[in-house]
This record gives C-alpha cells, structure tokens and sequence, in this order.
C-alpha cells in the first residue's frame, strides 16, 4: 500500500548496530518527514479505542504521545527501571544476554482503562509481551499493540497470543 511504501522508503537498514551481526532499523528519517509521520501517527491512533496510549522508552514515546494526543486519550509512560519518580509496577524478561526490568506508576490507569501498546519495532516481543503484562497487573484491559514495524522473521507475534496486535509494515 501507500503507506507501507511512505514508511519503508524512510527505514534505514544499519549493519552491525548495536552490535555485529545485527541490522538495525533506524527510523530516524521517518520521524523527520512530516507528511510520512502524520501518516504513520494518524494510523497507530486509529488502531483502537483506547482511553490511554502507552509508550514504551525510548522511541515508543515519540510515536505514541503524538497517538494519544490525536485519538484524544491520555499517554502513559512504560520506561526502564529507575527512572519513574513514583511507586511501580516492574516486569523482568530475558534478553538474549540477561534480562531487562520495565516500570509503570502503579496508578496510571483508572479501573478498566482500556489500553493501546504503542513501540517502534516489534522484534522477539519480549519487550511487548513486559507491558502487556505491567498494563493487567495495574488494573486495565489492553485492547492492542501497535507498532510501527514488525519483524516477522522474529516471531514475536506468537508471543502475544490473545492480543491483537497490529503493525504498519512487516519484514
Ligand atoms: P523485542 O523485545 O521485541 O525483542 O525488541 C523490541 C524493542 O527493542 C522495542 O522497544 C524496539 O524499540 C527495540 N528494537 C529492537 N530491534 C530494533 C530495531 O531494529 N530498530 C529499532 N528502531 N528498535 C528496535
């Protein structure tokens, strides 16, 4: 479609980021097109009835807080242990070498808040499937996952059954 091209043509392909052996989808050059980032934005918004849009750090907040701002539903921050300043909720999940703990305020959402993931790049979904299980613990309904982009070689959709997730361009 006219959008998948609108985003692929603005995805960089870097080789060996972070580390060898690795290509690295930069989105920078998306986020810095307006027209193609409206686009991208407008979608993601769209993807479902949400009374919040979640973020994930770091570049999940620069797509969803332009998301909820758009769908007219709050944003709330999923981010790296440490650094929200109030009391959370914090989920562990494994990486390919060690884990990662994500946080969220233990009172971002009202009782049955229904909730939208938003990230950049879906890759393993261990990431994803951290916030879907943070959103539930803290009392609300996710309704989806939307992302930017997935990489379907990685099967992190399969990680995440039950959920609806969503993404604007597979590779
Ligand atoms: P996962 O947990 O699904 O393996 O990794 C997804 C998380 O890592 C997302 O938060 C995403 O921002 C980041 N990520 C992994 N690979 C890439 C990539 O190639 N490009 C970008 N932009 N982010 C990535």
């Amino acid at each position: 479609t006219e959008l998948s091209t609108l985003i692929l043509d603005r995805i960089r392909d870097v080789p060996d980021y972070p580390k060898p052996g690795v290509v690295f989808k930069d989105i920078t050059p998306l986020l810095a097109d307006p027209i193609a980032m409206a686009a991208v934005v407008d979608e993601l918004a769209g993807a479902h009835e949400a009374d919040k849009i979640v973020g994930i750090e770091a570049r999940g907040f620069i797509l969803a807080a332009p998301a909820a701002y758009r769908a007219g539903a709050g944003f709330v921050p999923v981010r790296k242990k440490g650094k929200l300043p109030s009391a959370t909720l914090e989920e562990s999940y494994d990486l390919e070498y060690g884990s990662a703990t994500i946080e969220v305020h233990r009172d971002a959402f009202a009782p049955g808040d229904r909730v939208l993931i938003v990230d950049d790049v879906l890759a393993t979904g261990g990431t994803a499937k951290a916030a879907v299980e943070l959103v539930e613990r803290a009392g609300a309904e996710v309704v989806g996952v939307a992302v930017l982009m997935e990489l379907g070689f990685l099967k992190g959709r399969e990680r995440l059954t039950g959920i609806d997730v969503r993404s604007l361009v597979v590779v």
